[in-house]
């Protein structure tokens, strides 16, 4: 991100972050499943909306749009081939979008398989990635498949290490909890638990994490490795066969948790 632009998060529900990517008095909006939480956060901060930028059509991530654009007009982007019910620009892989107010721009990209339908904004090394990847685990598949996900993980993974990830839930302790039962001998996720529980104590979000971070301790990134292999062979034969059937494994293993 430019010099100046702040991420924020604003809590929702239980568990939601709704993020604010803030240049002086504008903000982008990701994923507003509530409106009175970032209409708040906007008066307290003497903030103004430039946009609203959505993943999926999860009614946790756009049930707050039409109440934000009544109080104040502004481009909604949403993902293309899926039907929403306020005014948007349809987006997908390849589009770009400028916020001449924040200074920056963010590709989008296609990230289907825990809806059929998802995308990811990414710039600056930032990435807001919705329900797709989340800290120390990725997203349960609804309508998409797990090939897809599996594939939109794979094309998250290749962006470069310092990325942060901005993603749309605070799972991060459970996920840690399910990672050091099938990756136990993993110190980087022994580290990770002691650092993201001594947030969590204190309040904090433990996001955004770092693909570094997450290539090291997330397993849904480390189905090549012999720990995650040897997890998924206990409950299909065939676990090791490719990382995709190894992914596909320990994504219905983590179910049954
Ligand atoms: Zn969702």
């Amino acid at each position: 991100m430019i010099a100046g632009m702040k991420i924020v998060p604003v809590r929702a529900f239980r568990d939601n972050y709704i993020w604010l990517l803030v240049h002086g008095r504008h903000a982008a909006v990701v994923d507003p499943g509530d409106a009175a939480p970032v209409l708040a956060h906007l008066r307290q901060h003497d903030l103004s909306m430039c946009g609203i930028l959505i993943t999926h059509q999860h009614s946790d991530h756009i049930g707050g749009v039409e109440a934000l654009l009544s109080h104040q007009n502004v481009p909604v982007y949403a993902p293309r081939n899926e039907s929403f019910s306020f005014p948007h620009q349809a987006v997908s892989e390849g589009n770009k979008i400028h916020f001449p107010e924040l200074e920056t721009t963010l590709d989008v990209l296609d990230v289907p398989g825990h809806t059929a339908v998802h995308i990811a904004y990414y710039g600056g090394n930032s990435l807001f990635c919705g329900d797709t990847l989340f800290g120390c685990g990725c997203g349960r598949i609804f309508d998409g498949s797990c090939e897809q996900l599996f594939h939109s993980l794979e094309k998250l993974a290749a962006l470069p290490e310092k990325t942060k990830i901005y993603c749309a839930h605070e799972y991060t302790l459970a996920n840690l909890r399910f990672a050091r039962m099938i990756d136990p001998e993993n110190p980087a996720l022994m580290a990770r638990e002691h650092t993201d529980s001594a947030l969590i104590a204190q309040g904090l979000p433990t996001l955004p994490s770092t693909l570094a971070l997450e290539k090291a301790t997330n397993p849904f990134l480390r189905c090549d490795t012999k720990a995650i292999q040897r997890a998924a062979l206990q409950i299909n034969p065939h676990a090791a066969d490719s990382a995709e059937t190894t992914f596909c494994t320990i994504r219905e293993l983590k179910n049954r948790y």
